[in-house]
């Protein structure tokens, strides 16, 4: 096939982009050979043109869907007026999206950062904060196996997978490790030095894994006994995106202290950390600090975002459209052979297949869908939650086709 120029020239694009990285970028980060530019709703656009229903966004991210109207207007207002001030001043926006977190999630304080990571370092000092007034022998924190926290080093040190932490060892000590199938394990693990138990109510990362019930009760218990401090991490599980709130309390969960990024932005970089009065009451003037975090722009997207989730419907419409989207998958799974399990609530969802997952993500980007892979066998979706029934028909099929072609051995 001839190539006309147009096209030459999008592969010129393509190959000098994927050059300029190989040569100057760190190498952290095995990419997809596709270039998005581009991007209208739950859809994607690469340089080419190809058009991409994105089933991912942005790793959660992008929660609004893309270029989202009225999100783009208030950044751009916001853009207009002031971007930054630092913390060294007040500004009218912070104090407001503290307020909308705290009614949303009971936890009546918020501090500002700029990733989910960064909310979980915040957890980790302001829970040793507390201790170190109380009782500073409680250093230790309690953790999850295939829990995923970030890669800070702290964050890290709280973080499952070996291949992560290895190479930078030593990380914080005293960190003990619980299967989340084993409610005993975690009620012998938490003692009266535990400062914190670390958990995600959904472990996303780890093959999207809701926590049980049973578990959540022995956490809670656990607490109780010891008076050890709870981190839920609701990074990717929080804001709406299981068609709850936030998972912990379909969980039965009262945590002190909750970690939140990724969604809350709809594509700006912010993270927060939510406490009780008490774990609150403990930080003084100058104890943690950074230079973006809650800077206006950031917070004047956050806002918006939480009146779409909280005031406009937003939440509602993902409790349904998630609902829809759980008996599609379920349909999917009695239909092919390959799927172990789906699990997830709202608009997170893992498939677990029997094989690696890696052939079905690949068949999907050839059909112009995003989706990723995740613990090995899980295909992981995590939608806009904005996402249409059409939109989501749409992605079904594409997955049922995909799941077909390899049961018999087909590509197209
Ligand atoms: C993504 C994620 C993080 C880390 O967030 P970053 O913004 O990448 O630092 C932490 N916890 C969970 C549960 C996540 O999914």
């Amino acid at each position: 096939m001839e190539l006309n120029n147009g096209q030459k020239d999008n592969m010129n694009r393509s190959a000098e982009t994927q050059s300029l990285e190989s040569r100057h970028l760190i190498p952290t980060y095995k990419r997809i050979p596709v270039i998005l530019e581009r991007g209208e709703g739950a859809f994607v656009y690469d340089v080419e043109g190809k058009e991409y229903l994105d089933l991912i966004s942005g790793i959660g991210v992008v929660s609004l869907g893309h270029a989202h109207p009225g999100l783009t207007k208030a950044i751009k207002e916001q853009t207009q007026t002031l971007l930054h001030c630092s913390n060294l001043f007040y500004h009218p926006l912070q104090g407001k999206l503290a307020e909308k977190l705290a009614i949303f999630s009971g936890l009546p304080r918020a501090f500002f950062c700029n990733s989910g990571t960064e909310a979980i370092e915040a957890c980790l000092k302001f829970a040793r904060r507390y201790w170190h007034s109380q009782d500073p022998s409680r250093t230790g924190f309690v953790a999850l196996e295939h829990s995923f926290h970030g890669r800070t080093m702290g964050s890290l040190s709280v973080t499952w997978e070996e291949h992560y932490r290895t190479p930078f060892a030593p990380l914080i000590p005293d960190v003990s490790w619980v299967s989340p199938n084993d409610p005993e394990a975690l009620q012998n693990a938490v003692t009266e030095t535990t400062a914190g138990i670390v958990l995600e109510p959904i472990q996303g990362e780890g093959g999207v894994r809701p926590l049980t019930a049973n578990f959540a009760a022995a956490v809670q218990e656990a607490c109780k006994k010891t008076g050890a401090l709870l981190i839920t991490d609701e990074v990717q599980s929080g804001l709406g995106r299981t068609g709850q709130p936030f998972y912990f309390s379909k969980l039965g969960l009262d945590p002190q202290l909750v970690a939140l990024g990724k969604a809350l932005g709809g594509g700006i970089p912010i993270g927060a950390t939510l406490a009780s009065e008490e774990v609150a009451q403990a930080v003084e003037f100058g104890d943690h600090g950074t230079t973006y975090g809650g800077n206006l722009l950031a917070c004047r997207a956050a806002l918006f975002f939480l009146e779409e989730l909280m005031e406009h419907g937003l939440l509602s419409q993902i409790e349904q459209q998630g609902a829809y989207l759980a008996r599609r998958l379920n349909t999917l799974a009695n239909k092919h052979t390959s799927i172990i399990e789906v699990r997830g609530s709202g608009l997170i969802w893992g498939i677990e297949l029997r094989n690696d997952a890696t052939p079905v993500v690949e068949g999907a980007l050839r059909h112009g869908m995003l989706i990723n892979r995740t613990d090995g066998t899980v295909v992981r979706l995590l939608p806009p939650l904005t996402i249409t029934e059409a939109e989501i028909d749409q992605g079904l099929e594409i997955l049922d086709m995909v799941l077909t072609e390899l049961d018999t051995g087909v590509s197209a």
